[in-house]
């Protein structure tokens, strides 16, 4: 049974790959950290572009050059509406968050940083809010420091406090961990920035699935996310920054689309957004993405957090029935993701026995290496959960981890 406010055997309707067996069981898609299904009006969208209206935008007079065009900067304001931005020009195309997090780490680390300033990341950080920074730390002689969580999988604030200070030129931190599930209080984080001046960026990639993000209510510098993650096509994701930092940035990559004027001795830019989308962009990718974002905004987001957080309350009770399990990540404030590993057993193996019954779940360290390394463990199972999951689904993972468990033992 699934809560009662929310019709989820209605929403399902809308996602035919869920309609499938695997294996010779019906398909259990718990991977949705990983990427969410798409539903039919996605699919729909880009079969509809491919086949009336595909064009190169920006450039042609001719009508479905129009077409295209319109629709993908209709797909900006679509955007813009959903982070609650000032102003289009200030919601970048991007090819996802990994792309959002490196453009803005080379267009103003690069340009702007100095031996000794101070990168601050977090303990939960994704590898692509690690590694950009370790980059442009190498490029500029500027250093990366961490805020440390607990065992429960928090940040520690007071410790937060310390680190960021006068020399902290840059503050970029995960909204919510991809390996735990933390909702992180990004609020308090960013008025300690503010207060010392740093610039703030938010990795929102697991936030945005779960619930709605305002960039003015944060009052973040940027804020990326992908859209594959809520409910649209891989290779394309948004990079929000505040408009009069855009206005100041170089740009990141040269190329078509992105100037003004170009001759052999020199060239002027575009303003932004366009001087940050250099060459032809995922055209359909961004107009299917924006159909992903309408069908989000037509659901009840009150019930859909009250189902997903039911969901979560479902399945860690459940999974704390079975011996030797151990949930990783106990944050107050969690989404609908839940890591865990059984004593004694490589997630892997028990993964690999749960896809024989179709279902599918996460195993490894989930690009956040040093989540792993501060648990002592290689890697964990993670089950994410989204809106069009059911309880029933959650019985049959936990019946499935008790056979694994009885073949493997
Ligand atoms: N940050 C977080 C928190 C993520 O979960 C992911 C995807 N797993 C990324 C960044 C990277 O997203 P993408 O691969 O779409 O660029």
């Amino acid at each position: 049974m699934s809560s009662s406010l929310f019709d989820v055997a209605l929403i399902r309707k809308d996602f035919p790959i869920l309609h499938q067996e695997v294996n010779g069981s019906p398909l259990v898609y718990f991977d949705n950290g990983a990427t969410s299904q798409k539903p039919q009006q996605v699919i729909d969208a880009m079969v509809k572009y491919y086949s009336t209206y595909n064009a190169n935008i920006h450039r042609g007079v001719h009508h479905l050059s129009q077409v295209a065009t319109s629709a993908y900067e209709q797909a900006r304001e679509e955007v813009r509406a959903f982070l609650n931005a000032r102003k289009t020009e200030e919601i970048i195309f991007t090819r996802g968050t990994t792309e959002g997090i490196n453009l803005v780490a080379q267009s103003w680390g690069r340009n702007y940083l100095k031996p000794g300033d101070e990168i601050v990341v977090t303990a939960m950080e994704h590898h692509a809010n690690i590694v950009p920074w370790q980059l442009v730390c190498e490029q500029t002689g500027a250093i990366l420091k961490v805020i440390p969580m607990d065992q429960n999988g928090e940040l520690i604030l007071e410790e937060a406090e310390k680190l960021i200070g006068l020399r902290t030129r840059m503050v970029s931190i995960i909204h919510v961990s991809n390996a735990l599930g933390t909702i992180n209080p990004v609020r308090q984080i960013l008025e300690m920035a503010r207060k010392s001046g740093a610039m703030t960026l938010i990795d929102g990639a697991q936030a945005v699935p779960h619930f709605s993000v305002d960039v003015q209510e944060l009052d973040c510098d940027f804020y990326v996310f992908s859209a594959h993650k809520i409910l649209g096509p891989t290779g394309v994701g948004i990079l929000y920054g505040k408009q009069q930092l855009l206005d100041q940035l170089p740009p990141w990559q040269g190329g078509g689309d992105m100037i003004r004027t170009v001759t052999f001795e020199k060239t002027t830019y575009n303003d932004s957004p366009l001087k940050f989308e250099a060459g032809t962009p995922n055209i359909s990718g961004v107009i299917v993405m924006a159909e992903g974002i309408r069908y989000w905004n037509a659901l009840d987001h009150a019930a859909v957090q009250e189902h997903e957080q039911h969901l979560l309350t479902y399945a860690t009770g459940r999974l704390k029935e079975i011996n030797g399990l151990k949930i990783i990540g106990e944050a107050r404030e969690k989404v609908a993701v839940i890591s865990f590993i059984i004593e004694g057993l490589h997630p892997y193996d028990i993964g690999f026995i749960l896809d024989k019954k179709g279902i599918a779940l996460r195993t490894g360290h989930h690009c956040a290496q040093p989540v792993m390394e501060f648990f002592g463990i290689p890697g964990t199972l993670r089950a994410s959960f989204s809106f069009y999951n059911t309880t029933t689904e959650i019985d049959h993972m936990v019946d499935a981890l008790l056979v694994a468990q009885r073949m493997l033992q």
